[in-house]
């Protein structure tokens, strides 16, 4: 066997997803040689991303305006105006308004396909970009200077190196596994089931999370009088309602929301998705660094995830353009110091919704409805919550200013 090649890049993102697509297209047009590698199979017309919708934040409209990829995503996108959020059963909810935060909207409910395609193809308008896929890597050696890292795909093995490997490749991450790395995951015991709903009466822009005692409702507006309907139910009635007849799974869908939306009259496809929260021990080792869902996994309940990734994504590309060596370890170390609070603020703040509103201890009945009293009547409640839904706590001053 011939000698493998080796390609020598600043940075090497494995994993093509939505965070590692989105930290591609920001490094592109950078003085930085950045290849990206991603395992699933190059789809004929970059659609092979599910079926989901994303509720985008504020803090994320910036951020992939800021990346140009937004003109790409607005017409598929849905201004969400308010949020209402509400126990089954209960007195009390809060409500928050783009009004008061002084914007058009609270964020945006985009296809996750859209998202996906208008990454794909900022992607292949970057010509400096190093895209190799279908490819995986399935091995990582560090040395003082560089990282190693081995790379297969259908023509055999190669390696590269990099100075920088930024790991976004899921929750799963399999460079984490490979550096010996431990994550804490905790096991909900519940899958969301998600599809789309189409609505009797218009829903103005208003997103609703309904807590049940089983888990949490969400319904996100859609175009057209739509929402995207996330349903979170007990891993062990997954199956039984995924095989429920269409209509069976609208009126029980009905009776858990409730009628504010007027009547659910269509619905689109079903598919359940297990849920974890999955935290990394670590966001650096050596000259790796982990974004998105490889950093962590959240429930969502809050609908954080990808925005929490994007923050990660503008954060680490702050740090790494224009400085010397963008692996250097004190620079990474300075990079995972500044995600620490807005990290452990969301995914606590997530853990905790999905715990105290999936359980039916008669005292947390209580602490829950003064919960919903509190954020809906004391100011600094309200706007800390309000801050936090909007993700400006953890922007970075570039793309501040940006929108
Ligand atoms: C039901 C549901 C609803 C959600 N709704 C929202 C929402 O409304 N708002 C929000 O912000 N977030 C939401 N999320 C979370 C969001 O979907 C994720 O946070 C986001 O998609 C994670 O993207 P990622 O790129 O980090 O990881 P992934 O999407 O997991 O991508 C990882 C990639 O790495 C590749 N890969 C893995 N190993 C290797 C390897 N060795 N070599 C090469 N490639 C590799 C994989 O093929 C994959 O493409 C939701 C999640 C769920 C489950």
């Amino acid at each position: 066997m011939n000698a493998p090649a080796e390609a020598g890049f600043d940075v090497a993102i494995v994993g093509g997803g939505l965070v590692g697509a989105s930290l591609a297209v920001r490094l592109a047009g950078t003085a930085l040689r950045v290849a990206l590698i991603e395992a699933a199979t190059p789809p004929a017309s970059a659609t092979n991303w599910d079926e989901r919708c994303i509720a985008l934040n504020d803090a994320s409209h910036r951020i992939l305006s800021s990346l140009g990829v937004w003109p790409a995503l607005a017409a598929d996108a849905e201004a969400i105006t308010a949020t209402h959020i509400s126990e089954k059963g209960r007195f009390g909810s809060t409500r928050f308004t783009a009004d008061e935060a002084g914007l058009a909207a609270l964020g945006y409910n985009v296809p996750l396909r859209a998202i996906g395609a208008a990454l794909s193809q900022a992607m292949a308008n970057a010509p400096d970009l190093t895209v190799l896929q279908p490819a995986r890597v399935t091995a990582i050696s560090e040395s003082a200077d560089d990282v190693a890292l081995t790379v297969v795909d259908g023509a055999g093995e190669r390696r590269l190196r990099a100075r920088l490997v930024v790991a976004a490749d899921g929750a799963q991450s399999s460079i984490r596994e490979q550096l010996g790395l431990i994550a804490q995951t905790r096991d909900y015991h519940q899958h969301a089931i998600v599809s789309a709903v189409r609505l009797s009466r218009p829903h103005h822009g208003m997103a609703y999370e309904r807590f049940t005692p089983d888990g949490p409702m969400a319904l996100i507006p859609k175009p057209d009088d739509a929402a995207s309907l996330v349903w979170t139910v007990p891993s062990e009635r997954v199956d039984d309602m995924l095989a429920w007849s269409d209509d069976d799974y609208l009126a029980a869908a009905q009776a858990t929301f409730g009628g504010r939306l007027g009547r659910f009259t269509a619905l689109g496809a079903r598919r359940g998705w297990p849920l974890a929260r999955v935290m990394s021990d670590t966001l650096v080792a050596g000259r790796t660094v982990f974004i998105g869902n490889a950093a962590q996994s959240l429930h969502p309940v809050a609908a954080q995830g990808f925005n929490l990734g994007l923050r990660d994504v503008a954060n680490l590309a702050e740090r790494i353009v224009g400085v010397g060596d963008c692996g250097d370890e004190v620079l990474l170390r300075d990079y995972a110091a500044t995600r620490r609070s807005d990290r452990e603020r969301v995914s606590g703040f997530t853990d905790l919704l999905v715990r105290a509103f999936s359980n039916r201890t008669p005292g947390l009945a209580q602490l829950r409805h003064w919960g919903l009293v509190a954020a809906d009547l004391m100011p600094p409640v309200r706007e800390a919550l309000l801050r936090q839904h909007l993700g400006h706590l953890g922007l970075p001053s570039d793309v501040r200013g940006a929108a």
